[in-house]
């Protein structure tokens, strides 16, 4: 009995027991049956290709025009960086920082973290950093904000849509699919066998 982790539900605060999942199992709370934890199928090599793919589009999305506008005959293109470092110019340097440190930063940080915590899962390598790494995931992420960045982006669009042509570049479509990972790697992910490794490792 002592295994089974005792959890609030997120939805309705009932506290229950968690058992301890097969593989491909999920649990659900007994009350509102929102989905309270799951073992996904080959959650590491799945969560550790997600990521590479993640990253491989986190650089594509920032590398790339993000928007270009045509006003007047004139192309302006615009990237996520070029973005923040315009709202510098226009003497925002707090907003201009904040959007570096959300969209730029701490997704990057929190990706190449991630990297190392699962590489080192898989390679079993590396252990005394996982923990420590895992833990500034789990926080730096709600700073993390590209799905706000981009219903600006978007909401910006259509309204510029009315004074000039807005054409979409690549990176917004590597930025689109960047955020489909990133809710995947959600989806795959199970926190507990990175703390059981842990674990593991401090009992060694
Ligand atoms: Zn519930």
């Amino acid at each position: 009995m002592h295994d089974q982790e005792l959890i609030a539900c997120h939805d309705c605060d009932l506290l229950q027991r968690l058992p301890d999942l097969r593989t491909g199992q999920k649990a659900r709370c007994l009350r509102c049956n929102a989905t309270l934890g799951l073992r996904p199928k080959d959650s590491l090599n799945r969560s550790l290709s997600l990521t590479i793919t993640a990253l491989v589009l986190f650089v594509l999305a920032n590398t790339f025009p993000f928007l270009s506008l045509t006003l007047q005959g004139q192309l302006v293109e615009s990237t996520l960086i070029s973005g923040a470092l315009s709202l510098l110019e226009a003497g925002n340097p707090w907003l201009s920082s904040l959007v570096l440190l959300t969209t730029l930063i701490f997704p990057l940080m929190n990706l190449c973290a991630l990297l190392y915590v699962l590489l080192s899962l898989r390679f079993n390598y590396g252990a005394e950093r996982v923990r420590s790494l895992y833990r500034l995931i789990t926080y730096a992420r709600p700073w993390a904000m590209l799905e706000v960045m981009l219903l600006a982006a978007l909401v910006a669009g259509v309204k510029l849509g009315d004074y000039a042509t807005v054409i979409t570049g690549f990176a917004l479509y590597c930025f689109i699919a960047l955020i489909l990972i990133l809710a995947a790697i959600d989806n795959t992910l199970d926190p507990r066998l990175i703390w059981r490794y842990v674990k593991q490792q401090e009992q060694l």
